[in-house]
């Protein structure tokens, strides 16, 4: 359990860099612990560039497509999820608990919500019968205030 830059405690799905690849059944190499490191490290919901960025402080070398193969191979095996806004580019997520996005407008910024303690999808929705919700993709949007990021990197 991490707590996010809100204090909220946000589950992440794992750990460790080496747990997600393990379980991905894909080699651990420099670059995909680089890659996962940023990305569990990141509560910003970066770009593939921004992971970029990000992983080259930890690995130099790293190139642009090596960590869009990383990228590619994580989501493909559900470890992360790939978020679409709009026509922007696609923002990365590690976070695989059922959540969903707040965007803000103005800043770009997105950060994870939860829905409350005890509180289903189906308890907020008005559901056809036999409906049931497996994961929830949508997002929304609102302000969101600087103090929420004020720990996030970049
Ligand atoms: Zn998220």
């Amino acid at each position: 359990m991490h707590t996010d830059p809100t204090g909220k405690k946000v589950t992440r799905c794992t750990a460790t860099a080496a747990f997600m690849v393990r379980k991905a059944g894909v080699r651990m190499t420099r670059q995909r612990r680089a890659v996962i490191e940023v990305l569990l490290q990141s509560y910003d919901h970066p770009t593939a560039a921004q992971i970029y960025e990000r992983a080259k402080d930890i690995l130099p070398g790293i190139s642009l497509a090596t960590v869009y193969n990383c990228i590619e191979t994580l989501a493909a095996e559900k470890l992360i999820n790939q978020l679409h806004f709009d026509n922007g580019p696609c923002r990365f997520c590690p976070n695989v608990e059922p959540h969903m996005h707040v965007l803000d407008d103005e800043t770009n910024r997105v950060i994870d919500v939860q829905l409350k303690e005890g509180v289903t999808p189906e308890d907020v929705f008005e559901l056809p019968e036999g409906v049931h919700i497996k994961s929830m993709e949508a997002y929304l949007r609102g302000e969101i205030p600087d103090n929420c990021m004020s720990e996030i990197k970049k």
